[in-house]
């Protein structure tokens, strides 16, 4: 849809195109017959007329209108042409040279005309009924003596009824060709007024629209230098839109009259060679891997060589290379045809539009290369000739093409501009997300590190009870053997250091073998937790230490402490067991259960180890037994 949109587009821009050249072909027109064109049956004022046909001639001759009588007429020809493709005896005529140009008219009455005359190559003088009405640059009979200038213009002239009298001379050694490629058009003054009017109108919009695009094109380039096409597609319009003004109407010219016709010449060639190598990159840029480089670095090449020989050389010498110059961008533009048609078969993107442009620039260069070489000839069709007898087609072209480009260019832009923009909303996007991404997981990562830290203390606290319960006797709650064996060893140090006296009760209670629940009693582990519980509480110092050493054996470890002390507390332990008074009817000693404590206690020393403080005690322990049991025995 929007693809038929842009179509339309340019098809409403080529209308104007199009009705220039309807102008050209609508009218069909008399044609002079030697010298003479007979309007006595038609009325002049609204119509405009080309003054084509026989005019008479006269080679090598600058005659004034009255001189004409009494001259000697070299022939007829026709006209419009340049005077080269003019046989005399049987020889072509030199493009230098001079001449004077006749032709009569018949108007049927008094009225107002105007002539619009195009170039002249390349400078003339013309007069009607005697008066001189039009001029362009100085006539001459030598290079040396006559200025060229290219001016075309209109002039107005009063018509006789009757006959009247067109004189031009022309004289040329600037241009290969001389005479006229175009007609002189005859008509009112309005109409050719409004001819020349709408000319110039048409050519400024032309070359306003290409700067407009140009500048634009040049812009682009200038503030985002990634891609080139922008700048040759600037370059290419600014180069046509110079051009523009200098065919056609050539308001340039009308603009600037002391422009000198070299210059101007230079400028305009220049503006075309340039055109070529600029075009044939915009291509490279806009579709990559479709040309060979070798024909890019050629037409780069010539068209430098080309330049310079413009630059260097008066238009008469750079004239003669032109004719080459124009083989050979005809053959490019052939050339680019091809590849285009191959990048549109390749169904590369928007390449419709692209082949559309250059199918017009392309047709309309061609029609202005032929035009300008003045390689037309009277053999040629009369539609060909009127096809190809104007030269500014190509601006036309030009346009059409720089808007075709413009938009694909604007269109290439904006959906790299669309990419970027959606890029860019999937970044914040995935941006976004992202976040919310990080805060989840770090949420997620703050819990688990919560829950390992928990675990990690749960598994502290288990560890820590496993530990106790490791070191701990699981009946009694006193320390185990394991716990005994760690702590002496400390204790045993810590007095050796310090020289203080560490002492050790060995404990067992008695005839337990023989201790029996079967008389409602209580059960013997039962029996042992009350023994055990009896000999912690019975001990309040945080240095004295309560182990179940064996299953009715205990010790009690007492660090700091004298052999008396011991003695006693061992004592006072015997008694509080006894005051239990749990019943023991096995004992052999008494009626309840009662203990026998050994008792030993040493000053560590470098020769003895705390083994000796157990067995001392054992033996005291075995002494206890012997000597009648539930009572203390101090050995030393
Ligand atoms: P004595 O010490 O007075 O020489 O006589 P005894 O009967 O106590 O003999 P010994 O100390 O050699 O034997 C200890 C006995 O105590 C062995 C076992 O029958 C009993 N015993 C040991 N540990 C436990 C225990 O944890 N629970 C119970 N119920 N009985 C135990
Ligand atoms: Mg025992
Ligand atoms: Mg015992």
């Amino acid at each position: 849809m929007r693809q038929h949109k842009i179509l339309l587009l340019i098809i409403i821009l080529m209308i104007p195109f199009l009705g220039g050249c309807s102008n050209q072909i609508s009218a069909p027109h008399q044609e002079a017959e030697k010298g003479l064109l007979d309007f006595s049956q038609v009325s002049l004022e609204n119509k405009v007329i080309p003054l084509d046909g026989e005019w008479e001639f006269y080679w090598n001759q600058l005659l004034e209108p009255g001189e004409l009588e009494q001259s000697a007429m070299s022939g007829y020809v026709n006209f419009p042409s340049s005077w080269n493709k003019y046989e005399l005896n049987n020889e072509q005529i030199s493009g230098g040279g001079y001449a004077t140009y006749r032709l009569k008219f018949i108007s049927s009455e008094k009225e107002i005309l105007a002539l619009k005359i195009p170039k002249v190559r390349t400078a003339y003088k013309l007069w009607v009924n005697g008066n001189l009405i039009a001029n362009a640059g100085e006539i001459g009979k030598t290079r040396d003596t006559m200025t060229p200038q290219y001016l075309p213009q209109i002039a107005s002239f009063e018509a006789q009824p009757g006959e009247n009298e067109i004189v031009i001379q022309i004289s040329n050694f600037f241009m290969p060709s001389g005479g006229l490629l175009n007609s002189i058009q005859l008509g009112g003054e309005t109409q050719i007024l409004g001819l020349r009017y709408n000319g110039i109108a048409y050519e400024l919009f032309i070359f306003g629209a290409l700067i407009i695009i140009g500048i634009y094109h040049l812009a682009l380039f200038f503030f985002s230098k990634k891609d080139p096409a922008p700048l040759y597609f600037g370059l290419f319009c600014i180069l046509v839109a110079i051009r523009t003004l200098m065919v056609g109407e050539s308001y340039l010219f009308f603009l600037f009259p002391d422009l000198s016709f070299e210059i101007a010449r230079k400028i305009q060639t220049l503006a075309y060679y340039l055109a070529l190598p600029v075009i044939i990159l915009f291509f490279r840029s806009v579709f990559p891997h479709y040309l060979h480089s070798l024909i890019v670095k050629m037409v780069q090449f010539l068209a430098m060589v080309y330049a310079v020989v413009v630059l260097l050389t008066p238009t008469n010498v750079f004239t003669i290379i032109n004719p080459f110059y124009q083989i050979w961008s005809i053959f490019i533009i052939i050339y680019l045809l091809t590849r285009l048609i191959k990048v549109v078969l390749h169904k590369e993107k928007d390449s419709w539009l692209f082949l559309l442009g250059g199918l017009i620039l392309a047709s309309t260069s061609l029609i202005d290369i032929v035009t300008l070489s003045g390689w037309i000839n009277d053999s040629w069709p009369p539609l060909f000739k009127m096809i190809f007898q104007d030269d500014d087609y190509s601006s036309s072209g030009q346009l059409i093409f720089a808007i075709a480009n413009s938009l694909l260019l604007a269109k290439s832009f904006s959906d790299s501009l669309e990419y970027k923009t959606e890029m860019g909303e999937k970044l914040t996007a995935m941006n976004d997300h992202l976040d919310d991404l990080v805060s989840q997981r770090t949420r997620e990562l703050t819990a688990s590190n919560e829950k390992v830290e928990q675990q990690n203390f749960e598994l502290e606290l288990i560890n820590h009870e496993l530990q106790k319960l490791s070191l701990r006797d699981p009946l009694t709650e006193l320390w185990n053997r394991r716990k005994y064996d760690e702590a002496i060893q400390l204790e045993w140090l810590r007095c050796l250091k310090q020289q203080n006296p560490i002492a050790l009760l060995f404990i067992d209670v008695d005839y337990f073998k023989n201790y029996n629940d079967q008389y409602g009693h209580i059960a013997g582990d039962e029996c042992l937790m009350k023994i055990g519980e009896t000999l912690r509480t019975s001990l309040s110092r945080p240095t004295d230490m309560v182990v179940r050493y064996g299953g009715e054996e205990f010790i009690v470890l007492l660090s700091e402490t004298q052999k008396e002390e011991a003695i006693n507390i061992a004592h006072w332990l015997l008694k509080r067991i006894d005051n239990l008074a749990i019943p023991h009817e096995g004992s052999l000693v008494k009626n309840c259960v009662t203990v026998s404590i050994g008792v030993s206690c040493m000053i560590p020393n470098v020769g003895s180890t705390h083994e000796n403080l157990v067995k001392t005690a054992d033996k005291a322990l075995y002494h206890a037994k012997t000597g009648g049991r539930n009572r203390v025995q101090y050995l030393a």
